[in-house]
Order: structure tokens, then sequence, then C-alpha cells
């Protein structure tokens, strides 16, 4: 059966997996760079680069121990080979080369958002497509209808900030650690989100984006005000957050046409309140709920090997591989029909 090692450094994690095409995880290991970037709020490319680079070549020594493994018995490799922090995506993806260079295995450069959106069927072989896939995380917030493997349309993405983001920047905000996003709905538990009126940007529009910018310049000036506990802050927060990505994502159900499921992943995912939230939307639209375990939802490399597994699966054998010289990139959209979303500081 096909076995496929998966490589992950696109952001701050570094990520290995030996992933099989019945699903079996056969091993994967994780190297968080949390503690690296504490100090700062947030990801520093360049530290996250040399954490990659120091750190890769023993984690996958260690996972193909793990699974009493050596290189010979992988079929081929998936790396991780953009969208992401160009420094740490070349560090995984020459790796990755290397590897299939030495091993005369198909090399497979795999979009990170291309992971996140089969991710779910990894873990729910029932899951089929079409399905419409929220991914929340630290670097993304998109809203996209998987048609099937290599076929996707997005159908909204943010116009400045990520939400993953936002939860940082406000625990920023609110002198809690990073990252922010656990912290913030822990503190948001004790609050009354009611006290702190914050705006919901986007709300209502035709276009199901997103926009965060403004709602984290508010929290910025509801917390200089000096009028309000910070657990009102943090739930208010929290809540204007809610509200905006159930309104886009009900608009985004309205536009993507039948689906069986929707399907939410990325780091924010680990979300309670967002989760109850979009599994009411699911259940009034009558639709399945999928969340992933937070394991695949956060940033993995079993994504990456899963997505690889698909792509064979499609293509038909390892032929499926891509030329040794395939770049890394920082931007790759999953969907290059989009068009490009106006705002300020567009990234995605
Ligand atoms: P990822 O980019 O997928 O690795 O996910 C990391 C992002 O998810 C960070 O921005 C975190 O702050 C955010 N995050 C993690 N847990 C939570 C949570 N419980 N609530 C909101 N955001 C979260
Ligand atoms: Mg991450």
């Amino acid at each position: 059966m096909m076995l496929v090692l998966g490589i992950e450094s696109s952001c701050d994690e570094t990520a290995a997996a030996l992933v099989c095409a019945d699903r079996t995880i056969l091993a994967q290991r994780i190297a968080s760079q949390d503690e690296a970037h504490r100090p700062y709020g947030g990801v520093v490319p360049e530290i996250a680069a040399r954490a990659h680079a120091d750190r890769i070549a023993p984690l996958i020594a260690a996972t193909l121990g793990d699974a009493g493994l050596t290189l010979d018995a992988v079929d081929a490799i998936a790396a991780t080979a953009g969208p992401g922090l160009i420094g740490g995506v070349m560090v995984g993806l020459v790796t990755a080369k290397a590897l299939a260079m030495a091993t005369d295995r198909p090399l497979l450069a795999i979009n990170h958002l291309e992971g996140h959106a089969l991710s779910p069927r990894l873990a729910d072989p029932d899951l089929a497509f079409p399905y419409l896939l929220l991914l929340a995380s630290g670097g993304h917030c998109q809203l996209l209808l998987v048609e099937g493997v290599g076929r996707y349309r997005r159908l909204g993405t943010t116009i400045d900030d990520a939400l993953g983001e936002a939860f940082d920047k406000t625990a920023k905000v609110l002198g809690l650690g990073y990252p922010g996003g656990p912290a913030v709905e822990r503190l948001a538990r004790q609050g009354d989100a009611g006290r702190v009126p914050l705006p919901r940007p986007l709300l209502g529009t035709a276009e199901p984006h997103f926009s965060f910018a403004g709602l984290k310049s508010a929290v910025l000036r509801a917390r200089e005000a000096g009028i309000h506990a910070d657990a009102d802050i943090a739930a208010a927060f929290q809540q204007a957050a809610i509200d905006c990505v159930i309104d886009r994502t009900r608009r985004a159900l309205a536009l993507a046409g039948p689906v069986g499921a929707l399907v939410v992943a990325g780091g924010v995912a680990a979300n309670q309140a967002l989760r109850g939230a979009l599994e009411a939307l699911a259940a009034a639209a009558q639709l399945r709920f999928v969340a992933p375990p937070l394991a695949l939802c956060t940033d993995n490399a079993a994504m990456i090997a899963w997505a690889g597994l698909e792509r064979i699966a499609v293509q038909g054998g390892p032929g499926a591989g891509d030329p040794l010289d395939v770049a890394a990139r920082p931007r790759w959209p999953l969907d290059p029909a989009a068009a490009p979303v106006r705002g300020a500081g567009v990234k995605a």
C-alpha cells in the first residue's frame, strides 16, 4: 500500500508524518516554535526559518524511527511548497527535494491550503465532495468550495487580517500570552459581550469576504478607554468575530449551491464558541457539520502527506510527481480564477 512522507514548514510548526493510503497515520511529529516567538507576540519569519532548518532533519529521522521504518519504505515525498513564510517553505521543500533525489522517489509539491482543504477527508472517510470549508488559522481566513481534488472555488477571503491573527492581536492588547486564541477564549468565558460595543466589519455584504483590522483597532480603543473589564472586551471581541464568521459563512452557503457538509479547519477551529455557532448554522441548513480532530486542524504534516495521496489516487500512481526544480511560493492561491479582493493590506 502506498506510503507517503509529508513535510510541513510554512509557518511556525516544523512537522513530519507518515501516512498510508488507507488513512493510517503511522507516525507524526510536530515541533512547535511558540516559545521562540512568544517574546514578540507573533511569528518572526527569520526566527522561524532558522528553527525549521535546525529541526527538520532530526524530526524526519525521529518520525521514521517512531514507525520503525527507513526511507526505503516510503513511496513518495510530499512537502508544502507554499503559500507561507518563504524561508520556512524553502527549508521544507529543499529537504524534500534532497530526500526525493537520494531515494529516487517522486516529489509532491503541495499547496498548504490544499492540505487544510482535504485533511477533513483523512479523518472522515465518509466526507464526500462537494463541501464548504471555513479555513480559519493564524495566516488564513477563507471560505472554499471544495469540489474535488484540485478543484477549489474561493468564495471569500480576508481583505486584511486572518481570524487567528485578530485573536492573537487582541490577546496582545489585553496583555495575554502568545498564541493568544486560547487565552482570549478562556477570558471571554468570564466576560459579558454586551458591555462593550464593537463593530462587525462587512456584515451583510454580498460577497462573503472577511475583515478584522477594524475590529482589532476597536478592541485597542476599548482597552485604552480604560472603562471596560478585560474579560468583557475579550467576550465582546470573540462575539463580534463569531457574528462576522457566521454571517459570512451563511452567505457562502447560499452562493455555493448544494453541498453535503460544512467543514471547519485551521487553528481557530479549536474555539468552542465558534464551533458551537457553526454547528448551529449547519443544523439550521440541514447540513452535516465536520470538525476534524484538532491535531489535523492546525498546521501538521499528515494533511500534506494526505493531499499527496489524494493526488496520487486521482492522477494514478507515483507518476503524479513534480519536477525537482519546482519553486517555493510565498503566495499560491488555491483558486487561480478568484478575483483579487480590494482592501487595505490584502494578503491572500
Ligand atoms: P494555525 O495557524 O492553524 O497553526 O493556528 C494557530 C492560530 O489559531 C493562532 O492564531 C491561534 O491564536 C489560533 N487559535 C488557537 N486556539 C484558538 C482558540 N481556542 N480560539 C481562537 N483562536 C485560536
Ligand atoms: Mg501555526
